[in-house]
């Protein structure tokens, strides 16, 4: 079997996968797997995530859906065309997306939110495989430094080439990476994500893609 094709039951990563067996046991009816990307591998416009929430990607199995930091980002994939509903609540919802795949840096749940550099690394093959596959003339948004940074990686690029900035578009040959602050309940319950700037940033995809 292909190791950089995503596989639900990897283990991979000795820590992650204990912590996942560790809340399994504490939530037998969360999903507790690797996420797999959620939407068609020929979408043009690929979101790459930091990593499933507990209480979200965790339990339901698709990325940003079910916790706080999906509300605002499936309100713009709607506004902005990306998808057939504003909320995303369950893999059996109906909701589909619509020229979008969303992804994340780190498939497994990590404890407290923070995967470790080695974790970010072993995952990267899954996500160089995902960006490996995006058709010509994708829009990749990163959300969040990690995101970049594993984006940058995957891409074999040298990081002090590209450096993440919220609005920051860099072109990476193959495709062009367009950088935002994360949709984390922290960031935008302190204002540093603003609706009005995570809707500039899905503006502008729009444009990328539409000229
Ligand atoms: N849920 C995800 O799937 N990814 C994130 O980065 C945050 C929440």
């Amino acid at each position: 079997m292909d190791p950089t094709v995503f596989k639900r039951e990897c283990r991979a990563c000795p820590r992650l996968a204990d912590f996942l067996d560790d809340v399994n046991r504490r939530y037998p009816d969360y999903y507790c797997r690797p996420v797999p990307p959620f939407g068609t591998v020929d979408a043009r416009f690929l979101i790459v995530g930091l990593a499933p929430g507990m209480h979200g990607a965790n339990r339901t199995g698709r990325p940003f859906t079910g916790d706080h930091a999906g509300i605002l980002l499936y309100q713009m994939l709607h506004k902005y065309g990306f998808s057939s509903r504003d909320h995303s609540e369950a893999t059996d919802d109906g909701l589909e997306l619509i020229d979008c795949r969303i992804t994340n840096a780190v498939k497994c749940l990590p404890p407290d939110n923070k995967p470790v550099g080695a974790e970010i690394n072993t995952c990267n093959a899954y996500l160089e495989n995902e960006l490996k596959l995006l058709p010509r003339n994708a829009v990749v948004m990163a959300l969040g430094g990690i995101a970049h940074r594993a984006i940058v990686k995957a891409r074999g690029l040298r990081q002090a080439e590209y450096k993440f900035g919220h609005a920051a578009l860099h072109d990476l040959n193959e495709f062009r990476l367009l950088d935002s602050y994360h949709c984390s309940r922290y960031n935008t319950n302190t204002g540093r994500l603003t609706e009005a700037m995570f809707d500039g940033i899905f503006a502008k995809v729009r444009v990328l893609l539409d000229k």
